[in-house]
């Protein structure tokens, strides 16, 4: 091997013969634009460089990142979301899977629609332009995505398969339509989904309260499968526990029994709602039932208010308290109201006038809206009853452990199930769990109630007010009622170039040549359904489309489906934990159901990556602290960028971003190339030598000298580092570190060789590793790299290294360790250990513990890797 002043000429000799100026100085230094701009142009010409293979016999891989909305320019945090995806895709075509590693556009919704209209400019051609736009910043990151199977939603190529889903579900019930009290955002203008409601605000106007509004919408009836979506969560073993709690939160599922309260008597209109549906999850404790307490918006209250002024008055204040304690963002925290409506419910229990109340804290769409008050066994009924001067009745008393003993009454509330009744009629004595089964089955025997699981989760309202989505495909017509449009019709196009102000109504509604239309059943005249679909429709199952996206016949070919599905990894933000994975885990089951697909779930592996923040706080354009990707890849690289994101923190937590971090992985990257420029083996040498180096064929460990072990060593270390994170925890920011040591062995190592102590074939091997190691995550270096190591074939699809686990083991040296000059055992330490690491070793030994126990360490004698002699007295 040459010295690096003999290198010079190497280099300059081989630039001479590709007829590049022998410049040494500018080969050295590394011109991220320039190398960039070379591959960014090479990889553009081939269209099909990252498609995946059709009828392949390989093992596939599916990694997909969720798709974003085409807001008109990515942010770091989408870049961090595709280069963990696209990490992963380099790593499983090096591993010699197909992969499947599509990307598409999120691009109806309300979003789209609003900027539309303030840009003036029509959604379909604002969208457009965004997509472009940042279409062309991934390419310009080197995001390796096949984009002959791009997906844009707000296509009708796409969104005619929305409406096919839409017959099909209707034809199986799943759509159907209802009058029903929808969540109205007055800045939307439009109806929301439960989901779209936080904290009582809209999710996209954090300023506007959501008002109920009652209104004919579609609904899909995703609460078919709500036992499902809940039993299922336990098969989703690959997916974050936080996210899979999420979800059965959401859903809610609780186990509790259904009674009827009636009313005691007829009031001026007794004739509505004569009786008071409660429910509870601890029907043994109804004999302490002391009041009946209603939500402020329960059916019943208009009736009771009716003739009374104060009541009403009284009721819109803890309506109004009950909407600052939504705003504020925890109904839990409210401080308790209520007020009593001078009426009386009847327990069918035990006959019992109890008051009814009007309580602030009880709401409407939990429930029924109604509950019976316990204040001896309930937190709460305890602090409403105290303040109110409400009776308490002890009803449950503890299980006492001698059933001789006289029970001493519980401190109140007493809330624990462990226990028994009391004051309960012909069920006291019962243990707590048998009685709430006895009386269960009791009231539903005598008509007045019955056992019932309840859940949070609603069914699915679709109908949104809006322009920019997919038209619902039914008509009205005055003779049939309600008509689905024939499937031949479809798609039913969005009409263009119209007028989409915000105001009044959904905007199709005032397009008449979209409207009128003629029923399919009887010939005449026929309205269309004016309302469009919520954009999540788009999302439940576009990573179906993806595998076969440009069908004209169906959704998407089965077996190909089938081939590909479950998605192996899916990749994106925590905050869609509840409505797009819940939403497309149910549209799943529905296509299943539908004969479309076989598997239950769409997802067998999630990855939720954390924000990236500036300074501690979310990057948002109002702030004013948005790092923005494309100054990031003019100043520092694609690259640069990109192994920051994945550097600076773990992938699952949040990353905050600092400038001097990316000048850091600049400079890094420069070292690589620099390394590789200066000592990469010369073609004459590696033609010299036999059998040419490569992965997998590693120099021979004995036969090497001390240094050169050391970088062979610490080389098998780095790829079953990053090997073994890829695997497991993608803690690809250690990923990196381990790549930065190797790099510092190898400068450490550049006197060696100069001085030729270091074998050709071992150096070879470590430079071609080096390179494929950083292919998952700098790819324009990498390929550079590659190239100018002599390579020929694709670094795509060239194998990833592999690690020899002997020679990545540390050496070791057995040492033999005296007490008072007699030997007294053996300890074997890695062959770099300090002298401390070694008396730590033996001082923990269990000969030497048992030889100097009791006694007092006087001295230690350590001869380096030869012998420990432990003096004592
Ligand atoms: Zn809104
Ligand atoms: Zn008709």
């Amino acid at each position: 091997m040459p010295s690096q002043d003999n290198s010079k000429t190497i280099t300059a000799t081989a630039n001479v013969r590709s007829g590049r100026p022998p410049d040494r100085e500018n080969d050295d230094r590394y011109d991220p634009q320039r190398v960039e701009e070379k591959w960014f142009q090479r990889w553009q010409q081939n269209a099909s460089l990252y498609a995946a293979e059709p009828d392949s016999t390989k093992k596939k891989y599916y990694v997909a990142e969720m798709l974003p909305y085409p807001s008109g320019a990515l942010h770091m945090g989408h870049v961090r979301n595709y280069a963990i995806g696209d990490a992963l895709a380099r790593y499983m075509w090096m591993n010699g899977y197909n992969v499947l590693h599509p990307m598409g556009w999120d691009s109806f919704g309300l979003p789209a629609e609003n900027a539309a209209i303030q840009n003036n400019m029509p959604p379909r051609q604002w969208t457009l332009g965004n997509i472009a736009n940042m279409k062309a910043q991934m390419k310009r990151l080197g995001f390796a995505y096949d984009w002959s199977r791009e997906v844009t939603t707000c296509f009708p190529e796409y969104y005619r398969w929305n409406q096919w889903f839409f017959l099909k579900f209707h034809e199986m019930g799943l759509a159907y339509r209802k009058k029903s009290k929808v969540n109205w955002c007055p800045k939307c203008c439009t109806v929301l989904a439960n989901e779209q409601v936080v904290n009582g605000r809209c999710w996209r106007h954090e300023d506007t309260l959501v008002e109920q509004r009652e209104l004919e919408q579609w609904f899909l009836r995703i609460t078919k499968y709500t036992d499902e979506l809940l039993r299922d969560l336990d098969k989703l073993g690959g997916w974050p526990e936080k996210v899979r709690t999420m979800q059965r939160n959401w859903i809610g599922r609780s186990e509790g029994t259904l009674v009827d309260f009636t009313l005691s008597d007829s009031g001026p209109a007794g004739a509505v709602g004569s009786t008071i549906s409660v429910f509870t999850t601890r029907m043994d404790t109804i004999y302490g039932a002391t009041s009946v307490q209603l939500a402020p918006q329960h059916p019943l209250i208009a009736d009771l208010a009716a003739a009374n002024a104060d009541l009403r008055a009284k009721v819109d204040q803890l309506i109004a308290e009950q909407r600052k304690a939504r705003e504020v963002g925890d109904i839990g925290e409210i401080e308790k109201h209520g007020v009593f409506t001078g009426r009386y419910a009847i327990n069918p229990f035990n006959g019992e006038k109890v008051p009814i109340w009007v309580a602030n804290y009880i709401l409407m769409d939990y429930g029924t809206g109604a509950i019976m008050s316990v204040p001896a066994h309930d937190e709460r009924d305890y602090e409403f009853a105290k303040k109110y001067n409400i009776d308490i009745r002890l009803v449950i008393v503890p299980i006492a452990d001698d059933p001789e003993e006289t029970v001493a009454e519980p401190p109140l509330p007493f809330t624990t199930m462990n226990g028994s009744l009391v004051n309960s009629g012909p069920f006291s004595g019962l243990a707590c769990e048998d009685a709430i089964k006895k009386m269960s089955a009791y009231a539903e025997k005598n008509g007045f109630g019955k056992a019932t699981v309840t859940y949070r989760l609603k069914d699915w309202g679709i109908s949104r007010q809006r322009y920019w989505g997919t038209p619902i495909p039914m008509l009205y017509c005055e003779k049939d009622g309600i008509v689905p449009v024939p499937e031949k019709d479809l798609p039913i196009l969005l009409p263009e170039n119209m007028d989409s102000t915000l105001t009044g109504g959904s905007p199709l509604g005032r397009v008449p040549e979209f409207v009128n239309t003629t029923c399919p059943k009887c010939g005449g005249p026929a309205r269309r359904e004016t309302d469009t679909m919520d954009t999540f429709v788009d999302s439940s199952w576009y990573f179906y489309r993806y595998t076969d996206a440009h069908n004209d016949r169906a959704p998407f070919d089965r077996e190909i489906a089938k081939y590909w599905f479950p998605i192996d990894q899916y990749i994106g933000g925590v905050e869609h934990a509840i409505l797009h994975l819940i939403y497309s885990r149910f549209w799943t089951k529905a296509m299943r159901d539908l004969g479309l697909v076989k598997n239950d779930e769409p997802v067998a592996r999630l990855f939720t990556q954390g924000m990236v923040t500036y300074q501690g706080a979310a990057m948002s354009k109002s702030r004013g602290n948005v790092v923005s990707p494309d100054e990031m890849v003019a100043r520092f690289g694609a690259d640069a960028a990109r192994l920051y994101v994945l550097f600076a923190a773990p992938p699952d937590r949040d990353l905050d971003w600092q400038d001097s971090g990316i000048e850091g992985i600049q400079r890094f990257l420069s070292r690589v190339y620099r390394f590789v420029v200066r000592n990469k083996p010369s073609v004459e040498t590696l033609l010299a030598t036999s059998p040419p180096p490569s992965s997998g064929t590693p120099a021979a460990a004995a036969s090497l000298p001390p240094q050169a072990r050391a970088i062979q060593r610490k080389l098998h270390q780095t790829i079953k580092r990053v090997s073994d994170d890829f695997q497991g925890r993608w803690h690809f920011n250690t990923c990196v570190a381990a790549i930065m040591e190797l790099v510092n062995v190898l400068y450490g190592a550049e006197d060696a060789i100069a001085k030729n102590s270091i074998p050709t074939p071992l150096l070879a091997e470590v430079q071609r590793d080096l390179v494929l190691l950083l292919a998952p995550f700098a790819p324009y270096l990498a390929h550079e790299l590659w190239e100018m190591l002599g390579e020929k074939g694709s670094l795509l699809k060239a194998p990833w290294p592999k690690y020899d686990a002997a020679l990545a083991k540390e050496e070791e040296l057995e040492v033999p360790v005296q007490v008072n000059g007699k030997l007294r055992s053996l300890i074997v330490v890695p062959a770099d250990s300090t002298e401390d690491f070694v008396v730590e070793r033996a001082l923990a030994d269990e000969k030497i513990k048992s030889t100097i126990a009791g006694k007092q360490i006087v001295k230690k004698i350590y001869v380096p890797g030869k012998l420990l002699n432990i003096v004592v007295k």
